[in-house]
């Protein structure tokens, strides 16, 4: 509060208005907390943010051409951005934007609820501008459009609009309802980053599974790709997912549970739609090329090495999301073990250590550093100790057969 104080104190010095806007507004009328402070200023916001870097020694990132600044302070950021008027010339362009008032500002946003402004100005503190009835939307839980073109616009909306609907458990007003069915087409229109970015929205959500049943209800995960489905499975899996110890990677793992039920091709497909990164594609088709190994995994009496053999190939991620999808309890039980031990299994003896038993560096060390590593996995060795002796025998034993066979190639070779 004292940085936004600041703010405008400094605006008001610079003569220009400035007003907190969108979802922080928005959250407020709630009764949520909200840490993303967004700023629009009537007038020049990269003006602005470098005078209050320097007052408070923030540090400050700036895009000129879209007259935006990002001031972050101690653990706060906060967006500042210059108001504006935006036009589509034609659907799923980027907008043409001009400076404009915080009305023109509002206006360009996607739904009444996230169109509201709070002054900020010492003459008008805290005045709420509601332009669009967005208090009203909220009281009765509507999540409305501001205009009949807005999906036609921007055809992301499509899916902002559900995700909010399912967030805070509103409905679509009905003409919006109307021209959201309509305007389904349209997501043809909008770039695969642009869609997936709104996808991964949607998995930060507390529960992704409402908008994803709701979206593939309404058709539009179908407009994205045909085999996309949203169903009781879907939300299983995803809490499933939820109660996962590691949630760094809960978005991948969402995606991954997502494509389960597609074939390798529409896979394919989603991956060009969506312009994954290579790492997330790699993690999904692992995933489905996992689920066909099932019928190797799928037997009791595999040995820890075999299971590690089997397994080691694939992301994590991949094997987490077979663990939540997979209905085989002796799979699940082979995949726990990878993940929690066997991927970490190592020997303690190294080449270095190897080369001081009289271990000559080359295949023959690779191929005893496999074994000390099968025989690690397998429980035969344990100790340092273990795994010298072991190593000291194969030693023996290759320079025995070694032996053997020199003296078996000259006793059959030809004579000269
Ligand atoms: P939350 O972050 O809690 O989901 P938010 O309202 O902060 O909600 P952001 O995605 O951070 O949402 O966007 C900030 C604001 O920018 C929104 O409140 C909305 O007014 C506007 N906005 C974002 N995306 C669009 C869009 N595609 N069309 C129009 N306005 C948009
Ligand atoms: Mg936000």
């Amino acid at each position: 509060m004292n940085l936004v104080k600041d703010i405008s104190g400094e605006a008001a010095r610079q003569g220009q208005r400035i007003y907190l806007v969108g979802g922080v507004v928005r959250d407020m009328l709630l009764g949520y907390p909200s840490l993303d402070l967004d700023l629009v200023v009537e007038g020049d916001a990269v003006t602005l943010a470098k005078r209050v870097a320097e007052m408070r020694q923030a540090k400050l990132l700036l895009h000129r051409r879209f007259g935006t600044a990002k001031l972050r302070y101690e653990n706060f950021t906060l967006d500042l951005a210059t108001a504006r008027k935006e036009t589509y010339a034609k659907p799923g362009a980027l907008p043409t934007v001009a400076p404009g008032t915080v009305e023109d500002d509002l206006f360009r946003r996607d739904f009444s609820i996230n169109a509201m402004a709070i002054s900020l100005a010492a003459k008008d503190y805290g005045e709420l501008i509601d332009p669009y009835h967005g208090e009203s939307d909220l009281k009765h839980g509507l999540v409305r459009i501001l205009h009949p073109k807005s999906f036609t616009d921007d055809a992301t909306r499509i899916l902002r609009a559900i995700r909010y609907e399912q967030r805070f458990g509103f409905e679509l007003e009905p003409q919006t309802a109307k021209l959201l069915k309509r305007d389904i087409l349209l997501l043809d229109t909008i770039s695969g980053d642009r869609i997936r970015h709104e996808l991964e929205l949607i998995f930060r959500e507390e529960r992704p599974e409402l908008s994803i049943n709701r979206l593939a209800e309404l058709g539009v995960l179908q407009r994205i790709n045909p085999a996309l489905k949203g169903n009781g499975w879907i939300a299983e899996t995803f809490k499933k997912a939820r109660r996962l110890k590691s949630t760094t990677q809960l978005t991948s793992i969402y995606f991954c549970l997502f494509i389960y039920s597609l074939s390798q091709r529409d896979l394919e497909h989603f991956i060009v739609r969506l312009n994954t990164s290579a790492k997330l594609s790699q993690a999904m088709r692992d995933t489905l090329r996992l689920k066909k190994s099932f019928p190797f995994l799928d037997n009791p009496s595999l040995k820890p090495s075999e299971v590690y053999y089997l397994l080691s190939e694939y992301e994590p991620v991949a094997l987490q999301a077979n663990l939540i999808a997979c209905d085989s309890s002796v799979i699940r039980r082979h995949l726990q073990l990878f993940l929690t031990k066997l991927r970490y299994v190592k020997t303690s003896l190294h080449g270095e250590d190897l080369k001081r038993l009289g271990v000559p560096a080359g295949p023959k060390m690779g191929n005893i550093l496999q074994i000390l590593h099968k025989a690690k996995l397998d429980g035969e060795v344990s100790t340092k100790a273990d795994e010298s002796r072991l190593a000291l025998c194969l030693l023996a034993d290759q320079k025995g057969r070694g032996g053997r066979r020199r003296q078996s190639a000259s006793k059959n070779a030809p004579p000269r």
